[in-house]
This record gives C-alpha cells, sequence and structure tokens, in this order.
C-alpha cells in the first residue's frame, strides 16, 4: 500500500474528547472516527488491525474443533420472552418495532438464538459435543459509553456457545476454549492473565475471564505470586473478621463542622481513616439498608448485591432518603442508633475505639465500640480486597493489577436450552436437556487493549502480529533524486513479491514528518532509504522500540523483516 492512495491524514493535538491513550492514539492515526455516542466507524487502517485480531481467534476457534456461523442482528422479541430475558435485560437492550408492531432487538448477546438454533438442529445425544462460534457485531446500550471503542454501544464480539450431554462434556468444551484464548492472545503478543470471575445473573456455575494488564483498565485483578491464585477484585474473598482488641476509651461525642468525607473527618479528628467506620446507604427491596466499612475501604458492590434484601443491581440512595431513613446528611451517618438494616463489614467489625458518624449533622462520635454503645454484629464480606491482603488459599499475599476484560468463558448449564426446550434423543431414548457454555471475546476491544499496552509518546507500538503492516518505507527526498526512486519501488516491489505487509510512504513530504507519521502509526518496521546510505549500498533499518537505528546492507535489511 502506497501512502499517497491511502488519504492519511494523522493529527499532532491530542484530541480533547479521548480520555485514554489508545482512544487518542486511534483517532490520531485515523484508524476509527466517532458516528455519534459509543458508534464509530472503523476506518482502513483500524480494520487491518481489527481483521488481524478476528483472523488469530477464528484460527484458534477452528483449531478446536468449533463451527462458525453467522446468527442474525436482530432477533425477534419471541425468543427473549422464552429465556425470560426480554423483561429482565433492562435499558441495556435496544428494543425496536417492526411495520407488523412486532417486537425486536439488536442483539447484545446471543444465546437466544443459538438455543433456537441448537434445538432444531440437535436431535441425538450423537451430536454432542458440540461448539459454534460467530464473530459479528453486538449492540449494547452502554450508559457510559467511554474510552472509544473499549467501551462502545456497537462493537465486535466473537461468541461462541458449546452443547454436550451433561456437565462433563461441558468441562472438556470449557476448557478446550481456555485453551483456544490463551494461545489467541499469547498470539497477539498481549500480556495477559486469566483469572477467575463473577458469574452473575446467569448464574452459571463456573466463569473466568482473561484481562490485558493495562493501568487504565476498568477492573481491578487480585493475584498472589506465591501460588496460581489470580480473581477479579469484584469476587475475591477478603479474610474473615478477626478477634477485636477491648474497648479502652469512653465513647464521646465531638462537633466536626463542615467535615463530610473521610479526608475531612481524618483532619478534623486527627485520625488515619483505618479507624474510622463508614456508613453507606442503599436502596433495598423493603427500604433503605445500611453499610459499614472501614474508612480507608472500597464497597464490593458485586459482594454487597448478593446480601438479601439489597436491591440488584446495586444502587445507592440519594441525600434526601439518607437524610430520612437516619436523620443526617450523608457525611454524618453512622451505625450507632441506626433504624434500618445494617451489614457490618469484618474489618469494620474488627475495630475497637473507632471514629463515625452520629447521625446528627456535622456531630462525629469518638471511641465507639461494639458490643458496648451498638449491637456486636455478625460481620460479612463487603469490601474489596487490597494489595497486602492474604490470598484466599493461605498462600501469601495479593497483588493488585489493573485489567482490561477483552475476554469471558462462562460454564451456563441448562438455564437456556431448559427455558426454551433444547433437548435430543439421549442413548435410552429419553430427552436429555443440553448443557450449555457460552465464550465471548471483545474483538474491537483488543484493538483499543492492544494500544493501551504498547504505546510511547511518539505512538503506537503494535505487536508485530497485529500490526497494520509489518514494514513502512520511508525514502527521503525522493522527489529530488532518481537514485531514491529506483531504490525505494524495488524495494518496495521484492517485500511485496515476498509477501510482506509493507507500506510505502511515497509522499513528498519532509522526513521528520513521515517519521513522526511511521511511528505514531507505530508499524513495526521502518526501512529508510536516502542518497547518503544508498552510495555505500545501505539502507536505515530501525525496529520501533529500538532506541538506534542501524545501517545494513539490502539482503540484510530483508532478512530482518522475514523477506529474505
Ligand atoms: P463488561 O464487564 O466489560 O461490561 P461483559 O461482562 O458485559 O463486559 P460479556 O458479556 O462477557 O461482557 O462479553 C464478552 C466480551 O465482549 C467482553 O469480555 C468484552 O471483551 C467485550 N465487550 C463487552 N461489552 C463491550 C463494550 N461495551 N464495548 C466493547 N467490548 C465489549
Ligand atoms: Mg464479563
Amino acid at each position: 500500500m502506497k501512502v499517497s492512495a491511502l488519504n492519511l491524514k494523522t493529527l499532532k493535538e491530542t484530541p480533547a474528547e479521548a480520555e485514554v491513550v489508545s482512544h487518542q492514539l486511534m483517532l490520531r492515526t485515523g484508524m476509527i472516527r466517532r458516528l455519534t455516542s459509543g458508534i464509530f466507524t472503523w476506518m482502513p487502517i483500524g480494520l487491518r488491525v481489527v481483521r488481524k485480531v478476528e483472523a488469530i481467534v477464528r484460527e484458534e476457534m477452528n483449531a478446536i474443533g468449533a463451527l462458525e456461523l453467522l446468527m442474525p442482528a436482530v432477533q425477534p422479541a419471541e425468543l427473549w420472552r422464552e429465556s425470560g430475558r426480554w423483561d429482565q435485560y433492562g435499558p441495556l437492550l435496544l428494543r425496536m418495532r417492526d411495520r407488523h408492531e412486532r417486537d425486536y432487538c439488536v442483539g447484545p448477546t446471543h444465546e437466544e438464538v443459538i438455543t433456537d438454533v441448537a434445538r432444531r438442529e440437535l436431535r441425538s445425544y450423537r451430536d454432542l459435543p458440540i461448539s459454534y462460534y460467530q464473530i459479528q457485531t453486538k449492540f449494547r446500550d452502554e450508559i457510559r459509553p467511554r474510552f472509544g471503542v473499549m467501551r462502545s454501544r456497537e462493537f465486535i464480539m466473537k461468541d461462541a456457545y458449546s452443547f454436550g450431554r451433561n456437565a462433563e462434556e461441558l468441562g472438556a468444551s470449557y476448557d478446550a476454549m481456555a485453551g483456544a484464548y490463551t494461545r489467541a492472545f499469547e498470539r497477539m503478543g498481549l500480556t495477559f492473565r486469566k483469572v477467575d470471575a463473577d458469574s452473575g445473573e446467569i448464574g452459571g456455575s463456573r466463569s473466568q475471564e482473561f484481562h490485558v494488564l493495562a493501568d487504565s483498565g476498568e477492573d481491578a485483578i487480585a493475584f498472589c505470586p506465591a501460588d496460581d491464585y489470580a480473581a477479579n477484585v469484584e469476587m475475591t474473598p477478603a479474610p474473615a473478621a478477626a478477634d477485636r482488641p477491648e474497648a479502652s476509651t469512653e465513647l464521646a461525642r465531638v462537633d466536626t463542622p463542615g467535615a463530610k468525607t473521610i479526608e475531612d473527618v481524618c483532619k478534623a479528628l486527627d485520625v488515619t481513616a483505618d479507624r474510622i467506620v463508614k456508613t453507606l446507604i442503599v436502596a433495598g427491596d423493603e427500604g433503605p439498608i445500611a453499610f459499614a466499612l472501614r474508612g480507608d475501604h472500597e464497597l464490593n458492590a458485586v459482594k454487597a448485591a448478593k446480601l438479601p434484601g439489597v436491591t440488584t443491581p446495586l444502587t445507592m440512595a440519594e441525600p434526601a432518603e439518607i437524610v430520612k431513613a437516619t436523620g443526617a446528611p450523608p457525611g454524618s451517618v453512622g451505625p450507632v442508633g441506626l433504624e434500618i438494616p445494617l451489614f457490618v463489614d469484618h474489618a469494620a467489625a474488627e475495630l475497637a475505639d473507632f471514629v463515625c458518624g452520629a447521625n446528627d449533622k456535622g456531630v462525629h462520635l469518638t471511641g465507639v465500640n461494639w458490643g458496648r454503645d451498638l449491637p456486636a454484629p455478625d460481620s460479612v464480606d463487603l469490601r474489596n480486597v487490597v494489595a497486602g491482603d492474604p490470598s484466599p488459599t493461605g498462600a501469601g499475599a495479593l497483588e493488585i493489577a489493573r485489567g482490561i476484560e477483552v475476554g469471558h468463558i462462562f460454564q451456563l448449564g441448562t438455564k437456556y436450552s431448559d427455558a426454551m426446550g433444547a433437548t435430543v434423543q439421549d442413548e435410552d431414548g429419553s430427552a436429555l436437556t443440553v448443557t450449555m457454555g457460552c465464550y465471548g471475546i471483545g474483538i474491537t476491544r483488543i484493538v483499543a487493549a492492544a494500544i493501551e499496552q504498547n504505546h510511547d509518546d511518539a505512538g503506537i507500538i503494535w505487536p508485530e502480529p497485529l500490526a497494520p503492516w509489518t514494514v513502512i518505507l520511508v525514502p527521503i527526498n525522493a522527489h529530488k533524486s532518481d537514485a531514491v526512486r529506483e531504490a525505494s519501488d524495488a524495494l518496495y516491489a521484492d517485500l511485496l513479491a515476498a509477501g510482506v505487509e509493507v507500506l510505502y510512504d511515497d509522499r513528498d513530504a519532509r522526513p521528520g514528518a513521515k517519521f513522526a507519521d511511521a511511528e505514531l502509526l507505530g508499524i513495526p518496521h521502518r526501512i529508510t532509504i536516502g542518497d547518503r546510505g544508498l552510495a555505500t549500498g545501505d539502507f536505515e533499518y530501525r525496529y520501533r522500540q529500538a532506541e538506534n537505528a542501524e545501517m545494513l546492507k539490502r539482503d540484510d535489511v530483508l532478512r530482518r523483516v522475514g523477506a529474505a
């Protein structure tokens, strides 16, 4: 491909609307263009990368014997009513109506459609196990589309579904998928981790996520170097409460005017956050519910939403509701004398002589003790684990990393096959409900995740398997030098003939501008052709990550880029 034919329009400035580096670089290189909120056009350069990701995923799916099909994006509501999800899925589902007043949705996922395929196509236990997959556009009306294609409303997913006779066959399909995912992400040159995940509302038995490690990741992952433990922080258990020290101070009321946050209270009372019990109020099915946590700990929304009576998804109470339930505004709420249900986190239950809100505006209590000033609680696990917490296996201390979820594998069981009657005839002639798994990879999210993990100040640093082109040729002042133009044309022809994906910067632009674009685009190998080098038969070669360029003979250059 010649740059003159590419309509390359790179931007020097960082677009103001892009918060994360991948989104910035995708806009600056012209890989994507936004059409409207959370909906993007994949421009030619970006699409080349999407196709690379798809090709690797497709090869690994085929290698484990999964069968590719392509299901419709538009799905009839009847199927979703059969599974019960038409009512459950909520506003994430984009719904519409046709000219006959029939309801449809744009598929956010395809369990219903594939289960319909299965109940029609699978007849006998001999048809099992079987896995199908597709690479297809999904739509989810995300509340907060952000970070470009990382969390978009329209995106490309590889989704696969397995059907087996029983839990053993499901386990085997699941393991095969996990292996294929691992090989695919390895081949993409990404640093990733497979972690245990919350199985969520779908209520399957086992679920794992694949995360590309990057500081900008939305998820926190807990892992323990001393063993193989790795899990999404969403579902990493925190240790149970240890014994609490004896009370040693008197209960006191202190004025804390204007102190609203934990930081304010720390300053006002000269205490550290781990001596404070903070109280959060959430919506419950029968009225508000309170959670008490240590001041330096974060509420874990997944754990909290599983507690009895708590509304799912977890919804924080509005300030007016908090005042009504506790008599105090948010910054002054505390567990003493509270008249609504209270769940106390293990770590908060371990404290003696602690500080908390007094349920009176601008007032806090100090020297508070469970079992003396308020009932001793049966504590629960409510918080996110932090670095240094013990690993749930007991083998060592946890570390925390940030991750971008690029894949998710899930043992569904018979949820959909039961609801939709997907059965086959078993060996003894009886009807056997098939056991399902579902397996997703965020194809377009991977493109962004790869950039988050691989970039520098000059631009993208593509892992070679994902690069839109492997080599970029940069002639210097070819419009003034026949020798440079001829040598460049000949090298371009030889690289193409060798099957190398090469981008030829044939523009009459300044060398500096061409180099900047080559680095911004992140092409792994750059070959510069200039009069000075040609005089001695040399080409300048630079690997994108390398500190310096080297002068190489033509054959060595070809060898370096895999063309000889
Ligand atoms: P998340 O927790 O990030 O919302 P999810 O659990 O809803 O993801 P799945 O239903 O497991 O996602 O979908 C499979 C894969 O599709 C995810 O692992 C992710 O890589 C990708 N994906 C999900 N939602 C989006 C989105 N809004 N934009 C881009 N990719 C997405
Ligand atoms: Mg997920």
